[in-house]
């Protein structure tokens, strides 16, 4: 399990929006706060925004800097709907278990869309329709029984027939559930608005900033930072995304290649409602609109961490996704003007880990976020800024690390 990664290569599609930069300061002196939080990507920003609105007074550090790490390669299908089905995760932890961790996914995309307007964050979020469709993993008597299972849960979705699908979307497969509420957004435009209002409630931002070591005990943390200075504070929440600290301990987490692509904007080109896309197979190959028209397109999953070998493989992995979505839309334009590639932290469940470190109760941690990201990293700012507040989150456990 490597403890340090080039997360990302290529040009993801967000550089072609601009999106506020973030300030940090150089940390230059030993500073303290209630709350130390490492890692300003999505997560670090999620946490910070819930822990300054419950009054804590917050430092986030970076070592790289803000946005610098795998949000900015994210593509941001901000789906409710979990990796794994929840008829294989009934399989897996339980039906009870399952049905609670789906309704919790449903329940941080309600939260996140409030968040946003709340805070107006102008982040070109939209709502979305998604259309999970019939693959290697679950075909369509496969996708009947798991329209079952989210209605058994409380969770509306709607079983496609082939020619439902083809008739309202214009696609070719077996079948799909058709669900509702996803979210598409700039990730990068999410990210900074969350951390500007951080910083309006006075948090403090250090970067290029690496914590190194850490000690804590019954009232607090310290952590070294590799340039010398210490931060002390109640708490520390790690939210460094693929990359872990040793005091974490790597349970059941692996890290695995992806590669995307976006096209040129073509409205006029896309397919109904612009609902995200993606298939029960794996892995899996997913779709998306941006704002503009863009398309993008990911997955190709490969079960290798090594960088450069993922790097290599982009020029024939864009062939591939331009092909397969051709396949899928033949109307469109597929040449990709965009081509990158990432690691990915993945769990067997698909679920994330959150929660204190064994046995460093003020040390808390976020990690294998799979491909809803995001949507754990919502997840995780209630469930984490809950815990040092005080407050039980009902859910804690289905996420621990010692679940
Ligand atoms: C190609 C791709 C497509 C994806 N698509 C989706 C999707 O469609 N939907 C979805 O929900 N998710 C998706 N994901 C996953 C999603 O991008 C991630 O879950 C999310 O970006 C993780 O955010 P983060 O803030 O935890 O990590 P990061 O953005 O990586 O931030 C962590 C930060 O911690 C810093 N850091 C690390 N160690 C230290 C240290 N010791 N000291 C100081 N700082 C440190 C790093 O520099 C980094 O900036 C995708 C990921 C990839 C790569």
């Amino acid at each position: 399990m490597p403890r340090k990664l080039d997360l990302r290569s290529g040009t993801p599609v967000w550089s072609a929006y601009r999106s506020p930069a973030v300030p940090a300061d150089r940390l230059t002196r030993d500073v303290n706060a209630d709350v130390l939080i490492v890692g300003m990507g999505i997560s670090g920003a999620m946490m910070a925004q819930a822990l300054m609105r419950d009054g804590h007074s917050v430092i986030c550090i970076d070592r790289r800097g803000p946005l610098k790490g795998s949000t900015a390669a994210t593509t941001a299908l901000v789906q409710f709907e979990i990796d794994q089905p929840l008829t294989r995760l009934s399989m897996m932890i339980g039906g009870d278990a399952a049905r609670q961790a789906w309704r919790r996914s449903r329940l941080a995309l309600l939260n996140l869309r409030g968040r946003i307007a709340e805070l107006e964050i102008s982040c070109r979020s939209a709502d979305r329709p998604s259309l999970y469709l019939a693959g290697n993993k679950l075909d369509a008597s496969g996708l009947h029984q798991e329209v079952a299972a989210r209605r058994q849960a409380g969770i509306g979705a709607s079983f496609l027939t082939r020619e439902k699908l083809r008739g309202g979307f214009g696609i070719e497969r077996a079948a799909a559930i058709l669900s509702h509420d996803n979210l598409a957004l700039d990730p990068r435009k999410l990210t900074s608005g969350l951390l500007m209002a951080a910083l309006q409630r006075k948090a403090r931002f250090f970067a290029p900033a690496e914590a190194t070591a850490i000690e804590d005990n019954r009232l607090g943390v310290t952590v070294s930072t590799r340039d010398g200075p210490l931060i002390t504070a109640r708490h520390r929440v790690l939210t460094t995304g693929y990359e872990l600290l040793d005091i974490v301990p790597s349970v059941s987490h692996r890290i695995i290649s992806t590669w995307a692509i976006a096209t040129r904007p073509q409205p006029r080109n896309l397919w109904p409602l612009a609902a995200m896309i993606w298939e029960a197979s794996d892995p899996y190959l997913y779709v998306r609109a941006t704002s503009d028209g863009r398309v993008i397109c990911g997955g190709e999953d490969e079960e290798f961490t090594d960088e450069d070998k993922r790097n290599a493989l982009t020029p024939k992995k864009t062939t591939s996704l331009t092909n397969k979505l051709g396949k899928i839309f033949p109307q469109l334009d597929t040449t990709a003007e965009f081509a990158w590639s990432g690691s990915f932290g993945a769990t067997g469940t698909g679920l994330p880990i959150i929660g204190s470190v064994p046995d460093h109760p003020r040390v808390h941690a976020i990690l294998g976020y799979g491909g809803n990201g995001i949507t754990f990293s919502q997840i995780a700012s209630e469930v984490v800024s809950g815990s040092i507040a005080g407050r039980e989150d009902a859910d804690a456990d289905l996420f621990a690390f010692e679940r």
